[in-house]
């Protein structure tokens, strides 16, 4: 078989100089851990607020709901999309003010909606009847913004189906809010995470445009459209740069709306936290299946169930590093737990130098969003990943 040395390029995620004192504050640390390096997301946050400057950041705390993360991101200015009375009350033992959290989930309980009008929440989003009138009686005169449905198409981690619904039924919930004595306040969409196609903001944005005009014929003006996460992250497969995305979500807007755009808030998880995070692992076992077997078999000491979730039909592709030389290997990745859905990579062929060993490191990028919050709490006793701030 045809072989070439292995090669990674690792300047594309973390400079050389920046990997060696990563590799140098956890060489004692026990494996798995992740490492996230606020610097990163302090830039990404200045980078996107420079490129959406109309635009309000509503961090999607859920994305990694580290409290270093929060307290940083709340002084340089952000706000915050919250899911849970659970995610609200760490903002608020942070001594974040409600004024800047929104209540996005549209599926709540009536006493979560309580519970948030009762600690300030002044913003909450909707999508069904039902939900319109409990916050009508539990957050009554509050402001709501409505999810319209979009497809996810384009997207590595599609959202679509589940939340929003279709305009013509928000439509009537606008009217409803009003009778209802809440304050129609804006339209909200996701485009699906990951999304690498931006014509897909350009749809929503023009559906959100159709029912401003609508519910503008009844008397009503909205004022917001909330456009959502969806921006990119530095995986394996490249995407446009942000600045990219922004001026043409800026030009469909305008198209839309001319002189007279709305204000403008901006929820973003992944493409704020994401490539600030490194999950330190380490190779427990190396091992062919059969003597006619092409591929060995790497597992490594996390897994789906260790925070890489994401990896679920392969959705998300996590650049992965062991700093060896070696002729190049092709490998199936899996993580270590008894549950044979937790392999990582088997289709998409990952290569590794062949010089590999157990206790060799592998250095997993861009796993500082959605990998600590999805870690299972104990499967087979196994603990919840751990992470570490990186100075
Ligand atoms: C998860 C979520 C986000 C964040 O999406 P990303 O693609 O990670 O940026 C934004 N808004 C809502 C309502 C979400 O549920």
């Amino acid at each position: 078989m045809y072989k070439e040395p292995y090669h990674f390029p690792l300047e594309r995620f973390i400079s050389r100089e920046r990997f060696n004192h990563l590799k140098d504050i956890t060489k004692d640390m026990e494996t798995p851990v992740l490492v996230v390096d606020l610097e990163v997301i302090r830039n990404r946050y200045l980078e996107l607020n420079k490129c959406l400057p109309y635009a309000q950041i509503y961090y999607a705390m859920k994305a990694n709901p580290n409290n270093e993360i929060i307290n940083m991101l709340y002084e340089l200015g952000s706000n915050f999309d919250v899911a849970s009375r659970y995610e609200l009350d760490q903002l608020l033992a942070l001594g974040i003010s409600p004024k800047r959290v929104s209540y996005g989930n549209t599926i709540k309980k009536k006493q979560d909606i309580e519970y948030f009008f009762k600690h300030g929440v002044e913003l909450f989003a909707t999508d069904s009847e039902y939900d319109l009138k409990n916050l009508a009686k539990y957050a009554p005169g509050s402001k709501v913004f409505f999810r319209i449905l979009t497809e996810g198409t384009g997207a590595d981690w599609p959202l679509s189906r589940k939340f929003g619904s279709h305009p013509d039924m928000i439509y009537n919930l606008i009217l409803d809010s009003v009778d209802m004595g809440l304050i129609p306040w804006g339209i909200s969409f996701h485009v699906g995470s990951q999304q690498r196609d931006i014509g897909q903001w350009d749809d929503a944005v023009a559906r959100c445009k159709y029912l401003f005009d609508a519910v503008a014929e009844q008397g009503i003006e909205l004022q917001m459209i909330n456009i959502g996460g969806g921006f990119p992250a530095n995986y394996v497969d490249p995407t446009l740069d942000l600045e990219q995305y922004s001026s043409e979500i800026l030009r469909f807007l305008q198209d839309d709306f001319g002189d007279d755009i709305p204000q403008i808030i901006l929820e973003p998880g992944r493409s704020l936290v994401a490539d600030a995070g490194v999950i330190v692992s380490e190779i427990i076992l190396v091992s062919k299946k059969s003597k006619n077997n092409i591929y060995d078999w790497v597992y490594l000491d996390v897994g789906k169930f260790g925070g890489l979730i994401e990896t679920i039909d392969e959705s998300i592709k996590f650049p992965i590093f062991v700093d060896k030389e070696g002729m190049r290997e092709e490998i199936i990745l899996a993580g270590p737990t008894c549950d044979s859905m937790d392999i990582l990579y088997e289709h998409y062929k990952y290569y590794l130098p062949e010089t590999i060993t157990p206790g060799d490191r592998a250095y997993i990028f861009t796993t500082g969003a959605y990998t600590q919050s999805y870690s299972s709490v104990n499967f087979n006793g196994f603990p919840p990943l751990k992470s570490h701030i990186m100075k």
